[in-house]
């Protein structure tokens, strides 16, 4: 084949199914682990609710959130899934005046991103969203980050790249390259079975790094992140996402609530704990008082791969001329999703170069 990604999670399909729509053979080794990410996810698509200042990676997080309905058009061709944008967009909550001052100051460089965003004022917010704690005194309402529901994202692009040829081996671990003169000629799978491409992709979330470690050092580490979903309720209490500078909070059209999410900095442990969910009831319920007799629909836990930036990690391995990564999407792996698969198909074809902000030579020094 020209391709073999490794990971089947949204990073390693949309780059199969990217790479597969621009004439490639593909091939996916994946293997899930306790802990995947893309299923743990809540699925917003909130470049300016994620950041309140102004980094590399918000404009490019835009332009992957403009990507999302000509992406989800292209996967209604090639499945079957109802794949659809949820919601009237996000508030990012203020329950203090400093957090209030602080959204105020990102609302103004927001504006200047040409993003739909607008101040709402204690009383529209409280007419807006009556279940809100009343403590909330502020907010900004931005209506084009909406959300998707990731599960239902993967099994789209599962049945999308087999329709467009992609094959996919699953319960399959790559568990080391072998290499000639820096160049990458096999993965070996269990068994000492070996599987040959041109090109190789990491794709494996958390678990990228592990793999590279005897070729090339990759800054990313795992951080956990625990979820809650709450319900079902007949209609949830409110609409729009919220998000707030201790959570989140996001209304699925199944009359679920997913509260999220924990940081745990606790290796690749993937478990979901008690505490973990519980945590995430507390919190919800400073937003929304009456989640408090909610029943606990069932729990979350997920490995972001997180790099020292908070950006991803994408394109040639340095050094090695077939080997290639695309990782470290952190907190916004699924919103990066539609551009991530845009760009590697692009490096792999050799039509585009990799964003300075995402290529891995940022790191080679470290
Ligand atoms: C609780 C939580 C909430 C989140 N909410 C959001 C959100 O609202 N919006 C947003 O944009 N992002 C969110 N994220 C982040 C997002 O989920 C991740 O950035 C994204 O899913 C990463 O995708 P991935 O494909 O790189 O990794 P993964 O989904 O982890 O997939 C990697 C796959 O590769 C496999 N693999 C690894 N190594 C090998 C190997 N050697 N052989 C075979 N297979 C291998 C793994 O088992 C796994 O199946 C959230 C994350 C968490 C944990």
């Amino acid at each position: 084949v020209d391709v073999l990604v490794i990971g089947g999670g949204l990073i390693g399909l949309s780059i199969a199914y990217s790479a597969a729509n621009k004439g490639l053979s593909v091939t996916v080794i994946d293997l899930p682990h306790e802990g995947q990410a893309s299923v743990a996810a809540a699925g917003m698509l909130a470049p300016l609710a994620e950041s309140l200042s102004q980094t590399p990676l918000v404009p490019l997080a835009i332009k992957s959130l403009r990507l999302w309905p000509l992406f989800i058009d292209q996967l209604r061709d090639d499945a079957t899934a109802e794949l659809v944008m949820n919601g009237p967009g996000t508030l990012r909550l203020a329950h203090t005046s400093q957090e209030e001052l602080g959204l105020l100051d990102a609302f103004m460089w927001q504006k200047a991103m040409d993003m739909d965003v607008e101040c709402v004022s204690n009383e529209e917010l409280h007419g807006l969203e009556p279940a809100l704690n009343c403590d909330i005194r502020f907010a900004t309402l931005s209506p084009q980050e909406k959300h998707v529901d990731p599960r239902v994202v993967l099994s789209t692009l599962r049945e999308a790249c087999c329709n467009r040829g992609v094959k996919l081996l699953v319960n399959e671990m790559a568990q080391e390259f072998t290499s000639t003169d820096l160049k990458i000629d096999g993965v070996r799978l269990k068994g000492s079975i070996m599987v040959c491409a041109d090109h190789y992709v990491v794709a494996g979330g958390a678990w990228s790094q592990p793999l590279l470690e005897p070729l090339y050092h990759l800054p990313v580490v795992p951080v956990k992140g625990q979820a809650a979903s709450l319900g079902p309720f007949e209609r949830t209490p409110f609409a729009h996402t919220l998000y707030s500078q201790h959570g989140y909070l996001l209304p699925r059209p199944n009359g679920t609530v997913y509260a999220g999410a924990t940081e745990e900095h606790s290796g690749y442990d993937g478990h979901m704990t008690v505490e973990g969910v519980e945590s995430q009831r507390k919190i919800a319920t400073t937003m929304v008082p009456c989640l408090e007799s909610a029943p606990l629909q069932r729990g979350y836990s997920g490995l972001r791969p997180v790099s020292p930036d908070g950006r991803p990690i994408l394109g040639n391995i340095p050094g090695w001329d077939n080997l290639h990564v695309a990782t470290g999407h952190g907190r916004n792996g699924v919103l990066l999703t539609p551009l991530t698969g845009q760009l590697m198909a692009e490096h792999l074809t050799k039509t585009n170069q990799i964003p300075k902000a995402f290529a891995v030579s940022r790191f080679s020094n470290s």
